[in-house]
């Protein structure tokens, strides 16, 4: 129930970034302001058995003198703590005037964010520099394993080093920045990339081709030719109904909420080449369920080229697997007790020069803390959304707004009567809905009547037959043979 209350304001997400153009700017300049008040910390590099030595000096120094209370909130203490870099940049230290716990301190934590983590292009990549490790409560000076994850940040983008401690009813005493890094003061960045797992995609579903030895060749001539006899499997598809473009035509904003209408040319439709790949936090079952996804595809969208990859200058539809924490919810996105997951469009819709550029298809976010089957769940929910699925109240969707409604990690009966009209290879564009019956052959007068909002109800109910296979097929219950000699002709 609290997941379901989560996946509300998904669809607030979807609307509110059609809104949001000019506060996205506004953070942007703000952030940029603050730039220059940033602090580069340029300290020269400390040996650390040089500094352990004199820790017990300073350490009495300070408990005669400066640092005499053991309050958690004493800025006097929280002022002396410093970051500092090894010299080879790498390795970074941090020193507290004694150890945390002789001041009171419960928990401490050492945080990092990169600026702007909101409200970007490529936010979505951002999200991966966010991070947070629990401190030593008893050490004075400690080696901290700073590794932070980058995404093609330039030389002045700036990382922010923050101190979070709690007192003993655990609520925070102090919170701030303490230092920063960039790509000038600190070398130990990892680049960020999508996960890869061998044999979990068909070879042929994969951008880059793995291919050292004839035999292993010949194997993938095989995977291609199973591709393709998918993709002939559409010409066997019950045909575009009109109830499938009914049910394209209605959206849900909220939790069991009432239908709103949605025109067809506004839906958002992937075409031509298509590249996912999952970053983050990515286990084994969510690339199971990708690959299930782009197989499916094959089927109900054979003229889309979709393909996954493990190299993250390809990927232009990107899927992020990050953990919402409270300091995650706090710094990027507020997911906490919010959202699961969120589809964000691309930004070709505001600015029209933006093609080919990464994301390009829009950016997916996922709750990574949550189990492998609602993880699943909300790939598949949010990946329909790119795909041009708008929420239903329907029992049996992946992108149901219906309390009830199981969570499933596959495309059900009333998706893919959608996908199938929206994604029919003879639907060249998406002009409106009478367009859309005369390139499809649909009778108007049968849409007309489902379109009516009394029985929008009753559109969950007129379940198209003939789909079972492709049920069968995602749920790994059937599989589409090859040919004799695995020629598509
Ligand atoms: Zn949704």
């Amino acid at each position: 129930m609290s997941e379901k209350i989560a996946v509300i304001t998904l669809s607030w997400i979807l609307s509110w970034s059609f809104t949001a153009v000019k506060q996205l700017s506004i953070t942007y300049d703000h952030l940029s302001n603050n730039e220059s008040n940033v602090q580069v910390i340029t300290s020269t590099p400390i040996d650390v058995e040089e500094n352990v030595s004199a820790e017990s000096t300073s350490k009495q120094t300070y408990s005669k003198t400066e640092v005499h209370t053991n309050d958690c909130k004493d800025k006097m203490y929280w002022d002396k703590v410093s970051l500092e870099i090894s010299e080879d940049k790498n390795k970074a230290y941090i020193n507290f005037p004694k150890p945390p716990v002789e001041q009171g301190i419960k928990t401490v934590s050492l945080n990092v964010h990169p600026m702007n983590s909101t409200y970007d292009r490529n936010f979505g990549f951002r999200f991966h520099g966010i991070s947070e490790q629990q401190l030593s409560l008893t050490q004075k000076v400690q080696e901290v394993d700073l590794q932070v994850f980058k995404y093609n940040q330039g030389e002045d983008f700036v990382w922010f080093v923050e101190l979070i401690g709690k007192d003993s009813n655990f609520n925070n005493c102090f919170s701030d920045s303490i230092s920063t890094l960039t790509l000038e003061t600190f070398n130990n960045f990892v680049n960020v990339q999508p996960a890869y797992k061998p044999n979990v995609f068909n070879p042929a579903d994969e951008l880059y081709v793995r291919v050292t030895s004839f035999e292993q060749e010949q194997e993938f001539f095989k995977h291609h030719a199973y591709n393709q006899q998918l993709k002939k499997q559409n010409q066997f598809l019950p045909p575009p109904s009109e109830v499938g473009l009914a049910l394209l035509e209605q959206n849900v904003n909220e939790l069991d909420g009432p239908y709103v209408d949605y025109a067809i040319n506004g839906r958002n439709r992937l075409h031509g080449e298509v590249v996912v790949g999952l970053f983050g936090d990515v286990e084994q079952s969510d690339l199971i369920t990708m690959s299930n996804m782009i197989k499916t595809l094959h089927i109900v969208a054979p003229q889309l080229n979709i393909k996954y990859s493990d190299h993250a200058e390809s990927v232009n539809l990107p899927i992020h697997f990050v953990p919402c924490t409270e300091y995650f919810s706090d710094k990027a996105y507020k997911c906490k007790n919010k959202a699961l997951g969120t589809y964000h469009f691309p930004r070709k819709y505001f600015y029209v020069k933006e093609q080919n550029v990464l994301g390009e298809f829009g950016w997916i976010w996922i709750d990574s803390q949550r189990s492998a089957e609602l993880r699943s769940h909300v790939l598949v929910h949010e990946f329909a959304h790119a795909l041009g699925l708008l929420h239903n109240k329907c029992h049996d969707s992946s992108v149901s707004y219906n309390t009830y409604a199981p969570e499933i990690a596959h495309f059900s009966v009333l998706d893919l009567v959608q996908l199938r009209v929206l994604y029919d290879p003879n639907l060249k564009v998406l002009v409106n809905s009478k367009q859309v019956l005369r390139d499809l052959n649909l009778d108007e007068e049968k849409y007309l009547q489902y379109k009516d909002s009394t029985s929008t109800k009753s559109l969950c109910h007129e379940k198209q037959g003939g789909w079972r296979d492709v049920i069968d097929f995602q749920l790994g219950l059937l599989d589409y043979e090859l040919n004799e000699g695995g020629n598509s002709a």
